[in-house]
């Protein structure tokens, strides 16, 4: 097993690899900016490196720092979370060139699946299936565009291939905005993601958000564990989420399941991976693939018993999956609301001091976050400053623990988003479950600020 473990990251799943650190015996090593010495990690961690100012560029992206930390420890891995360098494939590479042990999928795998064009042609070889449109990035030629975008139908989605976080995308209705939003999105492109490659695919009005968790050792063995409903977004990002997907049948289920499974196999996957899709009328569209840890991980650790972080742990490590497909049941259902350091008007982020705070607990309450009384929320990252995970035996007893649960919980001194889990929790459309992922912007316009 791994001896010693660089956490290269921050916030709550910084903590939360910390932990699952710890459960295994692996000392670890927290590495931080000038602006996060206060981190709760960082005061528990066996060791700490800061690597640089509070910019992330000159901290938590900067390659050379994090590895200078991982040897002046005498660390033999680096996770990197999620966010940041996570899904960085030159990363992973030098992590590995320098002798340390990368706890993510080989680079090769995070390259391929990185570019949303060619992880598109690699799904569609392996059967997954795929949104309509080709798995090619646009020409120049304004003709063929034209008779592309006619061919598949209005609407349209432009996509910028190298895209994450829900940026470098436009929807056109009508063939009088293509051109002009073409020229937009590679410009955007290219501003944010320094690619200017963008593809099309229908887009698809009122879907919903459904993503499989799977697990592969690099031995050979895949096993996937259900499912997550991630509709509820704001801006393409998620807000609530839910293991397992309300009304998914246990036949579509193992279908998709198979399929993520063998598309793990062929393009040499290791790791916890989740491949996304879109769900709309009856079918699957596989949008991307995220190749680490995401934010929501926990619903599916409720619902399955299997901890996601310590199976990266041990494959990383080169251990075999100790667990089958079959070991896999769903017992129950869980949710999680994400709470984020934010104004509940203007979605502006809230940094700033905690004053006081009560966290819920009781049976089937999670609490993931890095947060306690004094800690100041610094202004230079990521507003989520924890998640609220509910679990119970079934989706209506998870709800109403998830109720109770953010009406004991307060945070002051700063602004967050809980009187908005408050309203989703209480929304009767949102208790019958199976939403689409505009749902939200829909009810409440001002959330597309
Ligand atoms: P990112 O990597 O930026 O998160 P994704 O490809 O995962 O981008 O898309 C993020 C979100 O954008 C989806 O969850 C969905 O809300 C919306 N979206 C993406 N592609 C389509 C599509 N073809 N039709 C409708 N909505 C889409």
């Amino acid at each position: 097993m791994l001896d010693k473990i660089v956490i290269a990251n921050r916030g709550e799943i910084a903590l939360r690899i910390l932990r699952a650190c710890r459960e295994l015996g692996i000392k670890t090593v927290a590495v931080y900016s000038q602006a996060d010495i206060d981190l709760m990690h960082v005061k528990l961690a066996d060791e700490s490196v800061c690597i640089g100012p509070p910019e992330p560029a000159k901290s938590y992206l900067n390659i050379p720092a994090i590895l200078s930390a991982a040897e002046v420890t005498d660390a033999m891995a680096i996770h990197p979370g999620y966010g940041f360098l996570s899904e960085s494939a030159d990363f992973a590479e030098q992590v590995e060139s320098s002798g340390f042990v990368f706890i993510g999928p080989p680079a090769a795998a995070i390259r391929l699946m990185g570019d949303k064009v060619s992880a598109k042609k690699a799904m569609r070889k392996a059967g997954v299936p795929c949104v309509p449109g080709p798995d090619k990035v646009l020409g120049d030629n304004a003709d063929k565009n034209l008779a592309l975008a006619r061919e598949i139908g209005y609407p349209v989605i432009l996509k910028a291939a190298a895209g994450g976080g829900g940026r470098g995308m436009r929807v056109i209705h009508a063939e009088g905005a293509l051109m002009n939003a073409i020229q937009l999105v590679r410009t955007e492109a290219k501003a944010a993601f320094g690619d200017s490659g963008i593809y099309m695919e229908k887009f698809l009005e009122k879907p919903r958000h459904i993503e499989f968790q799977v697990l592969a050792d690099g031995h050979g063995n895949v096993i996937h564990l259900g499912e997550r409903d991630c509709s509820m977004q704001r801006k393409h990002q998620k807000v609530v989420e839910e293991a397992p997907a309300p009304g998914i049948t246990e036949e579509q289920r193992r279908d998709m399941g198979v399929k993520v499974c063998e598309a793990c196999r062929q393009i040499g996957y290791r790791g916890a991976g989740t491949f996304e899709f879109l769900y709309d009328e009856g079918c699957f569209y596989f949008i991307e693939m995220n190749t680490r840890v995401q934010v929501e991980h926990p619903v599916t650790e409720m619902v399955t018993g299997v901890d996601i972080v310590h199976q990266q742990m041990r494959v990383a490590a080169g251990e075999k999956l100790g667990i089958s497909q079959g070991d896999i049941g769903l017992n129950g259902h869980a949710i999680e609301c994400r709470i984020n350091a934010e104004n509940p008007k203007n979605f502006h982020p809230s940094p700033g001091a905690i004053e006081r705070s009560h966290f819920p607990g009781g049976p089937g309450i999670r609490v993931d976050s890095h947060l306690y009384d004094g800690y100041r929320v610094p202004p230079f990252y990521d507003s989520l400053i924890g998640k609220l995970i509910a679990h119970g035996p079934d989706r209506n007893s998870a709800m109403k623990r998830m109720q109770n649960a953010l009406d004991e919980m307060f945070i002051t001194g700063i602004d967050t988003n809980l009187a908005l889990h408050r309203q989703i929790i209480d929304d009767s459309a949102f208790a019958a479950g199976g939403l689409d992922i505009h749902y939200l912007e829909r009810k409440h316009p001002h959330y597309n600020l």
